[in-house]
């Protein structure tokens, strides 16, 4: 039935039961996709700072909610953070009761407003005070994805295995190939998108150097690079939908 065509008659109302396929991006944002990457790619806790009332804000945020302007200092956190309140929960995300209650801590740092909720790793609830000192413990460097479940647990300073292992030579050489080869793999994406990069080609020509080379990107060219990825991924997809689009399935004016 046309949409502006009406029902002049209940009787004519029908319903029937079917599914519609949606699809969907998740943004975590300009400063929640750099926590999330250098949580992923380097360990560690990322803060941004408003550079009027000088508040450091876990995670980065872009802009500073009591001066409302952008907030350019990045900095990361290299100190343990301490539990500033803590609870058990007995029960799963549908309700359910769970055999083992589980300790979650809200964790700040010193000198940053915000903190992070997450799983405490104790040996009981009344091993737990305020003011304890924890440090993150990390998911192995292959498994993590960016989210805040890359981090395991928070455990007391100190406690049990440390979370670096250090790598060996051998290892660290891996990782190396592993990551030149990765930023191939973005470059190409954006060349053979045929994304037209126009005034960012510039930009560009030292990150294609730099990959080739095998040398670390600054944390600008990486970020430039993934938003290229990223518009080459739209333009492709675009370029994509309209080759697929026949004349008759197109709404006419
Ligand atoms: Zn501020």
């Amino acid at each position: 039935m046309p949409i502006l065509e009406k029902i002049d008659q209940q009787i004519r109302a029908r319903h029937w039961t079917d599914s519609i396929p949606l699809e969907y991006h998740y943004t975590a944002g300009v400063a929640g996709e750099e926590f999330r990457r250098e949580l992923k790619e380097h360990w560690k806790l990322l803060t941004s700072k408003c550079p009027k009332c000088k508040t450091s804000y876990l995670p980065a945020r872009m802009f500073c909610p009591s001066c409302f302007i952008e907030t350019k200092d990045r900095t990361t956190i290299g100190r343990p953070g301490f539990v500033y309140s803590y609870t058990t929960v007995s029960g799963d995300k549908s309700g359910n009761k769970t055999t083992e209650p589980t300790l979650v801590a809200l964790v700040k740092f010193d000198g940053v407003t915000g903190g992070v909720v997450h799983r405490l790793e104790a040996a009981g609830p009344e091993k737990v005070r305020i003011g304890l000192k924890v440090e993150p413990v990390l998911r192995e460097r292959n498994n993590r994805t960016g989210a805040l479940t890359d981090i395991v647990y928070f455990k007391p300073l100190g406690a049990g295995l440390s979370r670096r292992i250090p790598a060996t030579s051998k290892a660290s050489e891996t990782e190396a190939e592993q990551k030149k080869a990765h930023l191939q793999n973005l470059l190409e994406m954006v060349d053979e998108s045929g994304y037209p990069a126009g005034e960012e080609e510039s930009s560009l020509a030292p990150i294609r150097e730099k990959i080739a080379k095998g040398e670390d990107l600054t944390r600008h060219e990486d970020s430039l690079l993934h938003k290229l990825v990223d518009r080459a991924r739209e333009w492709h997809r675009a370029e994509k939908s309209s080759a697929e689009t026949e004349p008759e399935n197109t709404m006419s004016g």
